[in-house]
């Protein structure tokens, strides 16, 4: 087993208690004001780690939670917002931030946010991340955003922005991906592989930036994600019930104390949560330096050859997963037993049996058309003797 940081130790004990003041922020963009805390989830030590790493680095791309119901995944997913770190969040509703100017010059950012940095002044101010939701009823509209009603009525046209750019530089959670419908996931995709996305209604456009790491939960029973959108979500763990008598009768008393009263039960873990909040932050400000070592790339590579894997973004996920974990631990160099660690998630529901079905019947197909390909050669062959 690979060290285990303090970060992942304060996720084991979780059990410490002291009262103390638990601030609440106004805008969550959650239903929930007061989630269930993170550190009061008892076992499901992969679904707690890949959320951990999903807080430390977005470039994991996201996780997915897969299993029955009952199983505490949405509870788990809502309690992360009290552990979310800080970003530096754009003031204007485009998204502009000074990177972009950085990067890709003064055209990439808005005209205000372009003035704004010609004069010098900042174009963002410090806020935490947060967990954005979006429900399952939600329309595409709403997702994407639309025409402001209350502005079209007094025969002005405003665009409003949707839930995928508020999703921005956030985190944005879907429970029951699997049952969304189709024009949704294509939203979702669309702006995922861009970073923005395009509104167009009549005469008016407006483009939004939308960065986010996709975090899903889904029960298998209820149908099957399209590959496409399974594709997506980086870190992948299979969620099952407690199966230790002592640990669920733990997690009945804690979900009991919670329901009784949410306000004493947060107060109760608040030091860990600060705690770990802290670390979160510590971790993710140095993964910067954190680098793999040569050896951990090999095995990397020589991981995801070995299960026969084709999508790349199964190395990226497992090389920024580790990276994340050695950053929990707070090392810079992310060795082969990171790699070890994570691997599980980052290449699990990778392969698909249609696929490798299909590839094998179109090497069959190959061998004809090579078949017939040297036939045609030789007949021609024989005739320019002739
Ligand atoms: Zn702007």
């Amino acid at each position: 087993m690979p060290t285990v940081s303090s970060l992942m130790q304060l996720i084991d004990q979780a059990s410490a208690k002291s009262v103390l003041d638990v601030k609440l922020d106004e805008d969550r963009g959650l239903a929930e004001p007061l989630p269930y805390p993170f550190m009061a989830v008892v076992g499901q030590a992969e679904m707690k780690t890949a959320l951990l790493l999903t807080m430390i680095n977005p470039a994991v791309n996201g996780v997915l939670l897969v299993g029955p119901r009952g199983t505490g995944k949405t509870t788990a997913v809502r309690s992360i917002s009290d552990l979310l770190p800080s970003v530096a969040r754009s003031l204007c509703q485009y998204g502009c931030l000074p990177e972009d100017i950085e990067t890709d010059g003064i055209d990439s950012v808005c005209p205000d946010c372009a003035k704004k940095y010609g004069q010098g002044e900042s174009l963002t101010r410090t806020d935490r991340v947060h967990l954005i939701e979006l429900p399952l009823n939600a329309k595409i509209d709403d997702v994407v955003g639309g025409v402001n009603e209350r502005a079209a009525i007094q025969n002005r046209v405003l665009l409003e922005r949707g839930i995928l750019a508020r999703a921005d530089r956030n985190l944005l959670y879907v429970d029951e991906v699997n049952l969304l419908t189709d024009d949704i996931v294509d939203a979702i995709l669309d702006a995922a592989a861009q970073g923005q996305y395009t509104v167009r209604r009549g005469a008016l456009a407006a483009t939004y930036r939308s960065r986010f790491a996709l975090i899903g939960s889904m029960n298998p029973e209820e149908g099957h994600l399209r590959p496409q959108i399974l594709d997506r979500f980086g870190l992948r763990v299979i969620v099952k019930g407690l199966s230790d008598p002592q640990e669920r009768l733990e997690a009945y008393k804690r979900v009991r104390m919670y329901l009784n009263n949410p306000r004493a039960a947060m107060a109760d873990y608040a030091e860990q949560t600060i705690a770990a909040r802290d670390e979160i932050q510590t971790a993710r400000n140095n993964l910067p330096n954190v680098k793999l070592t040569p050896e951990a790339e090999q095995v990397g590579l020589q991981i995801t050859q070995r299960m026969k894997i084709d999508s790349l973004r199964a190395e990226i996920t497992l090389f920024e997963a580790a990276r994340a974990y050695a950053a929990a631990d707070s090392r810079v160099e992310a060795t082969v037993d990171d790699v070890r660690a994570v691997a599980p998630m980052a290449l699990r529901l990778r392969r698909s049996q249609f696929i490798e079905k299909f590839f094998r019947s179109q090497k069959g197909e190959e061998n004809e058309i090579e078949t017939v390909l040297e036939g045609v050669k030789r007949k021609k062959g024989s005739r320019g003797k002739r």
